[in-house]
């Protein structure tokens, strides 16, 4: 998977939009003369949501802010406990649990997060992904 689905199958997987933003040029409302003007803005194609000014980016879950948005929405998503319980059975066969017992929490990161949540989701799609 390149970068960009990964980051895709994540946010749809946190219920979140992967904004595809359409120019669009529209009449906006008359003023008191009732002239019209042309408003610029852009649409999403897919959730339909507006901007007249500034496009929201789709998260890079390889980064901290995106690793946040994970911790902040995956413990609300129904799959959340799953992938954990996964992730922590990945990290258990790693050789600094048998040294040391635990988790080793300095494995995860962005990238490895990133990684790891989209490889869960894209296998588990059928578990997730509403009809
Ligand atoms: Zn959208």
């Amino acid at each position: 998977m390149i970068a960009e689905e990964k980051n895709r199958i994540i946010a749809e997987g946190l219920g979140l939009c992967w904004h595809d933003w359409e120019k669009s040029i529209y009449e906006g409302p008359p003023d008191e003369w009732g002239r019209t003007f042309p408003i610029k803005s852009e649409r999403c194609k897919n959730c339909n949501s507006l901007s007249l000014t500034q496009i929201e980016d789709n998260p890079d879950f390889s980064t901290w802010p995106g690793f946040g948005v994970i911790m902040e929405r995956g413990p609300g998503r129904k799959w959340w406990e799953s992938f954990f319980a996964w992730l922590w059975e990945a990290f258990n066969t790693q050789i600094d649990f048998y040294l040391f017992g635990v988790l080793p929490i300095s494995h995860i990161n962005p990238p490895i997060m990133q990684d790891k949540l989209a490889t869960w989701l894209a296998e588990h799609e059928g578990e997730w992904r509403e009809k």
